[in-house]
């Protein structure tokens, strides 16, 4: 069997093959840019493993109390030399993104104070987690009080707003570097450096903390090079590189990340105790794989945005646009075209490929939200992934894929599944044509 029969037997049209690869073939230059920030990120890894001794001993498993655990204590130095920063927490017991960002501000806000987001809206399931949403348990319950200033009409932060909602409560500023469920540009670790600096220099004991999921290792400079604080982020996205299977990060300064431990464990206790439960192996070796990983799905982002925004489609980032995280939003007009979109990225994976992803009320979001992941590990979102809410615009975000080769064949099979639904045509193979609702 050849390639293009084998792109068949999967379902792939010679008509989607060829259109997809003619776009591939105008990205080289893009994808040589991609691999070479993969290959810088590379070698800061393996140099903050070898500068922290990593050793086989560190990948012996833990029980219990997990006293005196080694390997997670290496991991933990490790992931500080990564991101530069004095301390970091690295623990299988941070179930999730929102978990890990929960306890770096709850560890370190405290009655009375005030968190600042400057960049509108945080992540949905931050709102729960902050009371915007009444929710028991809530930052909002525990006397904490929440402030946005949102983004200006260009997605650029409103410095003069921020200026004026710093106030003498004000304690945290929390800033999400992704889009999220937002359609509006990714910050560059750059931009976020500005607001900072700008923020610290009106109040400089503000602790800046950075939602950093998805954005690791898409530059070669994080967040805590650039004056944040605290950087936070999920395990089973960018850094775990496919093989954590659970986990969430926070890395800064060492006072806010012991904060954090003592509210992840207890006070007292903080980072002296969490077994790692022979799970480190996982840890290490997934971040060491996370460079060449987040590039893959860096080149699948890309093409789709390339497929996609020829075809007439709205895309965020644009096709020629620089990238800062590893999402693609695609708006697709219609909760068909959503869904037909997902059943593509579901029909090509290597896990549950006979599924077909339906909607619904997920905890922690608003509207039934519609997912698609043959994932390895549950919900694993640096594997291929589509998810989008069912609400206008009717946008689907698409991320991941282990390998570039897995992209490319899911965002074929989603413009597979579009042009059967009717959804979208391909005229002739050089004229493309996409019916808007
Ligand atoms: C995924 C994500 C989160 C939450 O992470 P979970 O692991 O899904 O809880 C928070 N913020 C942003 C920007 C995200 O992309």
């Amino acid at each position: 069997m050849d390639r293009n029969t084998m792109y068949a037997s999967l379902g792939i049209s010679p008509q989607v093959l060829k259109f997809g690869e003619e776009i591939e073939g105008s990205l080289q230059e893009r994808f040589r840019a991609i691999d070479e920030r993969a290959e810088y990120n590379q070698l800061k890894v393996i140099r903050a493993m070898q500068k922290n001794r990593v050793s086989d001993i560190h990948f012996a498993a833990t029980t219990g109390y997990g006293y005196n655990d080694l390997g997670r204590d290496t991991l933990e130095e490790v992931y500080a030399s990564v991101f530069e920063a004095e301390s970091a927490l690295v623990r299988p017991q941070l179930i999730s993104g929102t978990h890990a960002l929960h306890i770096a501000l709850s560890g370190n806000l405290r009655p009375g104070d005030e968190l600042l987001s400057p960049n509108g809206k945080p992540y949905d399931t931050l709102e729960e987690v902050i009371g915007i949403r009444q929710s028991p348990g809530s930052l909002k319950e525990y006397g904490v009080t929440y402030r946005q200033v949102d983004l200006l009409s260009d997605g650029s932060f409103d410095f003069e707003g921020i200026a004026r909602a710093i106030n003498d409560r004000t304690k945290m500023m929390t800033i999400q570097r992704s889009k999220g469920y937002a359609v509006r540009p990714t910050f560059s670790v750059e931009q976020i450096g500005q607001v900072i600096a700008f923020a610290k220099k009106i109040k400089p004991d503000l602790i800046c903390m950075v939602d950093n999921c998805y954005g690791e290792f898409v530059e070669t400079i994080e967040p805590t090079q650039a004056g944040a604080d605290m950087a936070v982020g999920s395990l089973i996205k960018n850094p775990g590189g496919g093989l954590a299977p659970i986990g969430g990060y926070i890395v800064g300064r060492k006072d806010c990340i012991d904060r954090a431990s003592f509210r992840l464990s207890a006070p007292g206790l903080g980072k002296e105790v969490g077994a790692s439960l022979g799970l480190n192996q996982c840890l290490y070796q997934g971040l060491f794989l996370s460079p060449t990983v987040v590039a893959g799905a860096l080149k699948g982002a890309v093409f789709a945005a390339n497929i996609y925004e020829k075809l007439g489609f709205s895309v965020v980032p644009g096709a020629d646009e620089e990238r800062h995280d590893i999402i693609q939003s695609i708006t697709l007009n219609s909760p068909e075209g959503v869904a037909a979109f997902c059943q593509g990225i579901q029909a090509a994976a290597p896990v549950d490929s006979f599924v077909t992803p339906e909607p619904w009320d997920m905890p922690g979001y608003d509207a039934p939200v519609i997912m698609a992941a043959g994932a390895f590990v549950q919900g694993a979102s640096i594997e291929l992934s589509a998810d989008g809410p069912i609400k206008p615009p009717y946008a689907v975000y698409f991320q991941g894929g282990l390998t570039w080769y897995h992209a490319k064949l899911g965002i074929l099979m989603s413009l597979q599944k579009l042009l059967d639904a009717g959804l979208c045509a391909l005229k002739g193979g050089d004229k493309p044509l996409c019916r808007r609702q």
